[in-house]
């Protein structure tokens, strides 16, 4: 079954989104607001927010009649004393957004804004369709200037068929030429996957598109890996001890949101390892774009188990312990090493 149509409206969605949030970036780094406060939360507030509404508004222009979203933010908190200005912000953002690209020829008001907002509130699950959305995946990554991704995928009867990455800070040459952590002046990039039919980057603006391979690369000693930024988010005392046991030498390469997806499918690295901390669970926006992107790349997304992420349970992914990404070749050696590492770790020190 093709999705094309879907594709396109989560393409042109997903640029539009991340227009606005780079918008918001270059003010936030530019400004003085940090360094006398320190991390101030309203620009990637009133950036998450504004990405939120202008997907959620753009696919239901496209889809008119039945719409589903499962998205990361509610209107909740703006709805409160005090968010009116934030909103309003927000709503200046999206219509300057719209008037830039020119074709819906609309002004959202406030209340359509928190309205678009809100039809982020479906559970998803194993019926239907449903879009899937992180409106700024990585929001530390955003706040220090970092990597950041817009991610949009759509289930089709609890898998995913299509999946976007607009990555705004993502340089288009690979990412082990350059520091992970310096954004440039480049345009970024966007990853986009349909089942069935590959996955292909193209500079943010759309001027080019290439199909992408992951990594053909069979010996560990070659391959490097990904894992998060933040050691809240994934267990880097434990991915380093699989990456000792794989034999891999190379040092990790730390980066925040669902970026390193994109990354792996280019073949920039060859695996990416995430361990959060026991009882977290894991939201399905944060990989549903993600994995396709591996996945129509050749890649392999599994939890620790070697099991197919399930995405047809609502907003939560039922896992076993983590997950982990790699090519075909790479991953029965990847899996063995993590379940060493594992069985190693569970152990009782003597
Ligand atoms: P990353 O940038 O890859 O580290 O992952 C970013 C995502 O991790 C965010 O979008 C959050 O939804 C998610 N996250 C938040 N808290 C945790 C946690 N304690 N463990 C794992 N992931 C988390
Ligand atoms: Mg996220």
């Amino acid at each position: 079954m093709a999705y094309d149509k879907e594709l396109a409206a989560a393409i042109k969605a997903a640029s539009l989104a991340a227009r606005l949030c780079r918008k918001v970036q270059k003010a936030l780094l530019q400004s003085d607001v940090r360094s006398k406060h320190g991390r101030n939360k309203s620009p990637v507030t009133v950036a998450d927010y504004g990405s939120q509404a202008l997907v959620s508004f753009v696919l239901q222009q496209e889809f008119p009649g039945e719409f589903s979203l499962v998205a990361e933010e509610d209107s909740n908190d703006l709805r409160k004393d005090g968010g009116g200005e934030i909103v309003e912000r927000i709503t200046k953002l999206v219509n300057e957004s719209l008037t830039s690209d020119g074709s819906y020829g609309v002004s959202l008001s406030s209340e359509d804004i928190l309205k678009a907002i809100d039809s982020g509130k479906s559970e998803g699950g194993s019926q239907g369709r449903h879009w899937v959305l992180d409106p700024i995946d990585g929001t530390k990554g955003f706040v220090k200037g970092d990597q950041y991704a817009v991610a949009l995928a759509l289930l089709d009867r609890g898998n995913v068929v299509l999946g976007v990455l607009a990555c705004p800070n993502l340089p288009l040459t690979s990412i082990s030429f350059a520091h992970p952590h310096s954004p440039n002046n480049e345009v970024g990039c966007l990853f986009f996957a349909e089942v069935g039919r590959g996955t292909y980057m193209q500079p943010l603006d759309g001027s080019s598109t290439v199909k992408v391979q992951v990594s053909a690369v069979e010996n560990p000693e070659e391959a490097s890996f990904f894992e998060s930024y933040e050691a809240a988010h994934s267990m880097h005392d434990l991915s380093s001890l699989i990456a000792q046991k794989l034999g891999v030498k190379a040092a990790p390469i730390r980066m925040d949101s669902q970026v390193k997806y994109g990354a792996l499918s280019r073949g920039d690295g060859a695996i990416y390892l995430r361990f959060p901390r026991n009882g977290y669970r894991e939201k399905i926006w944060d990989h549903a774009a993600g994995s396709i992107v591996v996945t129509e790349a050749g890649g392999v997304v599994t939890d620790a188990a070697g099991k197919q992420l399930d995405f047809s349970k609502g907003k939560y992914l039922d896992l076993d312990t983590g997950i982990i990404v790699s090519n075909q070749k790479l991953m029965p050696l990847l899996f063995d090493a993590v379940r060493a590492s594992l069985a190693q770790k569970s152990k009782p020190q003597p």
